[in-house]
């Protein structure tokens, strides 16, 4: 069979596509129980096997919670961000996506996101923006540069997490999340980017007090440069390392011993990306 023609799926399946049509319809929301294993059994008119394997498609996707015991069930839940998340980015993963790319959607969605959240910001909003920027500066001498990444991507988070769109809070949110597992490739070597770090900190700082004062105007300006900045920052750190990856390939070519020849070229290639990710994401640093 091709491989991409669609398969027929399987009964249950379909009834876990009808029993979501049906939490529609009824406008359930989460706490509200499905009816149980003998009632659906009943409507079905099918094996207690295919209901069970119904009702655990609904649980790895995170619709429902299936509770064991007297008084258990099936009972409707909230689907968080990671999983969806984690699936996007598995689609994903054996595409070749640079830092433009993601950048290209960076400088649209980030400055939308960071107007949208001008005015909503609570007291405990602004102290989490304020420790996250507080770690990043106090750490800065001899933090790891991983860290670093995590923590500048973790400011662009909270901001996410206070976005009222939820579908501009997705994708924002997808994009760090996306960033934050290149910079945790393995053998990622990530070169010092003091002056990098510099900058984001000073428009992290300067965003605060913009949304302290509530000027969206001066909110959009900060963060469109900060993106800027960011991807010139990228673009610099992806020279830096294709110039170390050719510096690499002279002294493997001299030294066949060097632990050089046991990084693969896609070994290298990956570590490229997890480079110009970490620079992009410097922005978000921890979680
Ligand atoms: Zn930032």
């Amino acid at each position: 069979m091709p491989r991409d023609q669609p398969r027929r799926p399987k009964l249950a399946e379909l009834i876990s596509s009808d029993i979501k049509r049906w939490i529609a319809a009824e406008s359930l929301g989460e706490g509200d129980r499905l009816p149980n294993e003998k009632a659906l059994i009943a409507l079905y008119g099918c094996a207690k096997g295919t209901i069970r394997e119904a009702l655990k498609i609904l649980e790895v996707e995170g619709l429902i919670t299936l509770k064991t015991g007297p008084g258990g069930g099936a009972v409707i839940s909230q689907p968080g961000m990671e999983p969806a998340s984690r699936m996007l980015r598995n689609f994903l993963h054996f595409q070749t996506i640079d830092s433009q790319q993601v950048y290209q959607l960076r400088k649209l969605l980030e400055v939308e996101l960071a107007v949208s959240v001008v005015g909503l910001l609570s007291d405990a909003d602004f102290a989490a923006l304020e420790a996250n920027v507080a770690a990043c500066h106090c750490h800065h001498d001899d933090i790891d540069q991983r860290r670093q990444r995590f923590l500048e991507l973790g400011f662009h988070q909270l901001l996410a997490q206070a976005c009222p769109n939820p579908l501009l809070a997705f994708v924002c949110h997808f994009l760090n999340d996306m960033l934050r597992d290149l910079v945790v490739v393995k053998k990622a070597y990530l070169p010092e980017r003091k002056q990098f770090d510099h900058a984001n900190c000073t428009y992290h700082r300067q965003l605060i007090d913009a949304y302290r004062a509530e000027d969206t105007a001066r909110v959009r300006h900060l963060m469109r440069e900060h993106m800027e900045d960011a991807e010139r920052h990228m673009a610099a750190l992806e020279a830096e390392m294709a110039a170390q990856m050719l510096v690499s390939d002279d002294v493997a070519a001299q030294a066949t011993s060097s632990p050089l020849d046991a990084l693969t070229h896609a070994d290298r290639l990956v570590s490229s990306n997890a480079l110009i990710t970490s620079r992009g994401s410097d922005h978000d640093r921890n979680q």
